[in-house]
């Protein structure tokens, strides 16, 4: 009784404030036999027991109760997560494990434990929200805005500054389908990338004026899974209140409307993977099967773990930016993958994981944004 009576004190007093909303999530895990070891793609890549979900959500549960140092080690495991939800999949509380570790590495940044890379994320933030509002004027000149805009375009930095043709065909895809003025909202970061990194603040300032800039439209199309599951759920987790019900992907405007898609001229294969924010994250899986079955005019082919199941690409989390070698050899698995069941063309619906798939392997990576545009096009 004394030792619990002890420890619990010392619970009080070590007590980290941005971590104290998930005490349910870290304590269900430290008190878990691991049900979901297999299931992290940063582990499996790295053939490690120190980013299981359960050992990483275990160490901060202990760090939080003053059990045990927040040493440079133990705040580096924290941030081996590319936010996948593929343990809340295989856990039978549906735990946030990614929520939890984006709070565990704001501790980290702010007492000075965080990783090199990951302080960097947050230091080049704004100049690199800069580049993609750059990027943005240029894509997207005045003429972008139809008078009087009914539905908004959000294209997301990623695709503006490294996938400028998709974030276009995007753009000429929404308004080739919602029959309506469309304005772009390129110019506005959704604040992913502080929220990874360990900035909550800066995420809810971010997301605050995303959600502002968006808040006259009937409807607001994503292109960016990781744009719309910020602004969509995260910003929820940190207090803000988004119009979640005009909120939709590209996949789910383009099945609205898949009556006014047209089978490209020759018949495709290609096999179709889930970006993680948008099928887990947002659960999204049946829009963007019905819409390319359609456009490829031929059944979808499927990884053998697809779906709720799906393997990361490697692109979430700020990996790419914190861990890189972690998260190429997340996406050489999932390329390993699509190879073992035949290989050909792979298509997704997000220009991360296209990135991430396409720089990692040598079949073709199809954007399913650039095969939309080609099937639905305005002069058609
Ligand atoms: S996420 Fe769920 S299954 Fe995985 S270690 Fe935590 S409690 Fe266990
Ligand atoms: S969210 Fe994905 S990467 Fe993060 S701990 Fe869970 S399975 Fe691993």
């Amino acid at each position: 009784m004394y030792r619990k009576a002890m420890y619990r004190a010392d619970r009080m007093a070590d007590n980290l404030p941005l971590l104290e909303p998930f005490t349910k999530q870290h304590t269900y895990c430290a008190y878990c036999p691991k049900m979901c070891r297999f299931s992290c793609p940063v582990s499996v890549a790295q053939s490690s027991e120190t980013t299981t979900p359960w050992a990483k959500m275990t160490s901060a549960h202990h760090v939080n109760d003053g059990n045990l140092d927040m040493s440079e080690t133990v705040a580096a495991s924290w941030y081996g997560c590319s936010g996948c939800l593929r343990c809340r999949t295989h856990c039978t509380h549906r735990n946030e494990v990614a929520a939890t570790l984006y709070a565990a590495r704001a501790e980290a940044i702010q007492q000075g434990r965080a990783p090199t890379r990951a302080v960097a994320v947050l230091q080049e933030h704004k100049r690199r929200e800069r580049n993609a509002a750059l990027a943005a004027s240029r894509l997207y000149t005045s003429s972008a805005t139809d008078a009087q805009p009914d539905v908004m375009y959000f294209p997301g930095c990623t695709a503006n500054v490294l996938c400028a043709d998709e974030s276009v065909a995007g753009w000429r895809a929404t308004r080739a389908l919602a029959d309506a003025p469309v304005q772009v909202v390129a110019d506005r970061c959704c604040g992913l990338p502080l929220l990874e990194a360990g900035d909550p603040n800066g995420f809810r300032r971010a997301a605050t004026e995303a959600l502002l800039a968006i808040s006259t439209a009937r409807l607001v199309v994503f292109l960016d899974p990781g744009c719309l599951h910020a602004l969509k759920i995260e910003s929820v987790r940190h207090g803000l209140t988004p119009p979640a019900d005009r909120m939709i992907h590209l996949s789910e405007l383009a099945a609205q409307h898949i009556d006014r898609i047209e089978p490209l001229p020759k018949p495709m294969t290609a096999r179709y993977h889930d970006p993680c924010r948008l099928g887990r994250g947002l659960g999204v899986y049946e829009a963007p099967r019905r819409v390319l079955a359609k456009i490829l005019a031929s059944e979808v082919e499927e990884f053998h773990q697809c779906r709720h199941d799906s393997i990361c690409s490697g692109g979430g989390g700020q990996l790419p930016r914190t861990d890189p070698q972690t998260a190429a050899a997340i996406a050489k698995n999932r390329v390993a993958q699509h190879a073992w069941v035949g290989g050909g063309n792979i298509v997704t619906a997000c220009p991360g994981s296209a990135r991430q798939l396409s720089k990692n392997g040598n079949d073709p990576v199809l954007s399913f944004a650039s095969l939309l545009e080609e099937s639905c096009r305005e002069d058609r």
